[in-house]
């Protein structure tokens, strides 16, 4: 299965991810961890990309491509893989078809987990983050057991810099600007599954897997 994960920041492709791969056995690729580790590891590609992080915008398209690509030729790739948060412009995603015909292979599905932005200000405001193994919570809809610590690894909880109240909006803004015309562009490949990204979390993943069967 070579599957796409697309929608807004905080529609819940993260939190999806997660489900989907235990069931489909294919690894999860978000572009934003990548770039989170490099940071954290102060990489030299973490230097050159921290600043777009910091303010909410895109990492250009040549260095984020390369960045995937990258990854998509490992090994553990070659049965499939969840992207999730890549592509994320026309050229990304013009730059991913490419690749793939060099390749032989082919997209199976892009779902488009749908949420309106009045959710997603909320979920971004309250998603919490595990410093050490990235789970992901939110204060009030999906709380660690234990207040500020990670249920899988007991490692702090963190709001990330980004999801500060002024980068989100940007981010939604840039959402709105460059990469939703990427519905339309997957519509038209018949590759479009678009889920309703605002009912329960195991709920959502239970009718996404239905639809991949
Ligand atoms: P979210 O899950 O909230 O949508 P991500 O973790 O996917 O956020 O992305 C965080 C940041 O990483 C983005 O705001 C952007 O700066 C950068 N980024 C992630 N994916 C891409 C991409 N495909 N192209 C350009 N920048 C990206
Ligand atoms: P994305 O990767 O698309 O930016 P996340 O998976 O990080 O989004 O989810 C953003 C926030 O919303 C997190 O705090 C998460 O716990 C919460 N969340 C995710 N899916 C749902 C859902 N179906 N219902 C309620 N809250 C959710
Ligand atoms: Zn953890």
């Amino acid at each position: 299965m070579k599957l796409i994960l697309l929608g807004p920041p905080g529609a819940g492709k993260g939190t999806q991810a997660a489900n989907l791969i235990n069931s489909l056995n294919i690894p999860h690729i978000s572009t934003g961890d990548i770039f989170r580790a490099n940071i954290k590891n102060e990489t030299e590609l973490g230097k050159e990309v921290k600043s777009y992080l910091d303010e909410g915008r895109l990492v250009p398209d040549e260095l984020t491509t390369r960045v995937v690509w990258d990854r998509l030729d490992q090994e553990d790739c070659k049965d499939g893989f969840l992207l999730d948060g890549f592509p994320r412009t026309i050229p990304q995603a013009e730059a991913l078809k490419q690749g793939l015909v060099e390749r032989g292979l082919k997209l199976d599905r892009v779902i488009n987990v749908d949420v309106e932005k009045d959710v997603l200000v909320k979920r971004l405001a309250g998603r919490r983050v595990c410093k050490n193994c990235g789970a992901t919570y939110h204060v009030a809809g999906k709380p660690t057991k234990v207040e500020g610590i990670c249920d899988v690894c007991n490692s702090e909880v963190i709001q990330r810099d980004d999801d500060k109240e002024e980068t989100v909006l940007n981010r939604i803004e840039v959402y709105e600007n460059q990469t939703k015309p990427l519905i339309d562009y997957y519509t038209e490949e018949g590759l479009i599954l678009t889920v309703d990204g605002t009912k329960p979390i195991d709920e959502l993943s239970g009718e996404i897997l239905d639809a991949l069967k």
